[in-house]
């Protein structure tokens, strides 16, 4: 955990977000500014920076994240779906607690 981190800060509800889906190691939320028609951000629990930051018995985790997509995949009836990890600053990356986005399409958009 990190005090001055926006997204850990979301993990223990010091700042409000639109909460998707929740369990022990993750948490998933709406992008405050959204670029699909269902932009959800994919985040652990625990403070890693970056994708280059995860420990090899950190990967477990990410692949939890994959498997999270899924259900959202389901519980939001998508169509289609893109997974994005930015990746240092270079990469586009703006918020450094390592995340996913979810774009997501239903079949009528
Ligand atoms: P990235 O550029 O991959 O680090 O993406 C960071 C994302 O976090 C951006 O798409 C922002 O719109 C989003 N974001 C930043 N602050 C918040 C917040 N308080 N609640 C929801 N999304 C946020
Ligand atoms: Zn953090």
């Amino acid at each position: 955990m990190s005090d001055v981190c926006i997204f850990c800060k979301i993990v223990d509800r010091d700042i409000p977000a639109k909460l998707e889906y929740e369990d022990d190691q993750v948490i998933v939320f709406h992008d405050i500014a959204p670029k699909a028609p269902v932009h959800l951000l994919i985040i652990p629990k625990v403070h890693i920076p970056t994708m280059m930051d995860v420990k090899d018995d950190q990967f477990e985790l990410i692949a939890h994240m994959h498997k999270v997509s899924q259900i959202l995949f389901n519980k939001l009836e998508l169509a289609g779906m893109r997974l994005i990890n930015n990746c240092k600053e270079k990469g586009g990356q703006e918020v450094f607690h390592v995340h996913y986005h979810l774009f997501g399409w239903k079949a009528e958009d």
